[in-house]
């Protein structure tokens, strides 16, 4: 009896061992220095107040979500193509304004372009203007962002568009195509510039580990309670040094540390790229 009781302990400790121990049985969203197989990297980049985010897709395809400013196209192409590639299989313009489409028609111009997403609504900005010209003069078409459409949709791969969710809004930045990527047990959440009545008006399941906090921190996003809901590890913050509307608000950053999130900022940071296997998370900031 006192023999099988021994067994028993012995086979109890060589299962915590087994659980400690082994790497398979990894905490979801768990952070860590080197992934043998990322299949999604994100690189949202330094392109000062504005957005532009860069995603490679299993070392093949690619997504690119906005294009910052007119004096970024440079940066943003030079970017790309030291990661090696000429084509740009998805892009995203969030919305018509200058910081997020300013260096947009120089990527079309640059690369072999696969889908593009706009949401419906114009404005008569120059940069639109020219950023229409370069799709139109390349028989590209556009196609509506708008909530349901799943950009992509495969076994383990989804990346769904979640707003907008009505055809009129009062503000340019309520248009903001939301997304929301997953791959396997780990999620992603780009805001664009989307304000509080979005949030508001999101009714998907927006849980995710990582968000690109809306509109450069701006406190007219990113209430507590949407927060709480996408209850994010990881917070990005697209936004220029020393930029004149305070971006991120206080508020924002007091909301973030409230429930817990680590904060990363462009303008602190520089390029900020959050890579993942689809169960582990790993982060690579270029200023140390
Ligand atoms: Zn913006």
């Amino acid at each position: 009896m006192k023999k099988s009781i021994g067994y028993l302990i012995v086979l109890f400790i060589v299962i915590i061992c087994y659980f400690f121990f082994n790497d398979s049985y990894a905490v979801l969203e768990k952070e860590v220095s080197s992934l043998d197989n990322p299949y999604i990297e994100v690189h949202f980049l330094d392109v000062g107040q504005g957005d532009s985010i860069f995603i490679e897709i299993n070392n093949s395809k690619t997504m690119l979500i906005d294009a910052s400013t007119s004096s970024y196209g440079n940066f943003i192409i030079d970017y790309i193509n030291s990661l090696g590639y000429d084509r740009i299989d998805y892009l995203i313009a969030t919305h018509p304004h200058a910081d997020h489409i300013g260096s947009m028609q120089d990527i079309v111009l640059e690369y072999d372009i696969g889908d593009i997403y706009m949401p419906k609504v114009s404005t008569n900005t120059k940069t639109y203007e020219n950023l229409l010209t370069a799709i139109d003069d390349k028989n590209l078409t556009i196609k509506k962002a708008y909530k349901g459409v799943k950009i992509i949709d495969e076994d383990e791969l989804d990346v769904s568009i979640l707003s907008p969710t009505k055809d009129e809004y009062d503000n340019l930045n309520n248009y903001s195509a939301v997304l929301k990527l997953t791959y396997k047990n780990v999620s992603y959440l780009f805001m664009g510039d989307s304000e509080e009545e979005v949030e508001e008006n999101i009714l998907d399941d927006v849980k995710a580990d990582v968000i690109k906090i809306a509109h450069h921190g701006s406190n007219s996003s990113s209430s507590l309670e949407f927060l709480k809901k996408v209850s994010p590890t990881y917070a990005v913050i697209s936004v220029g040094e020393d930029n004149s509307y305070n971006h991120p608000h206080k508020e924002v950053l007091d909301r973030l540390e409230e429930i817990g999130s680590t904060v990363y900022r462009t303008d602190l940071d520089g390029n900020i790229i959050i890579s993942t296997d689809g169960n582990k998370i790993m982060i690579d900031k270029e200023k140390k």
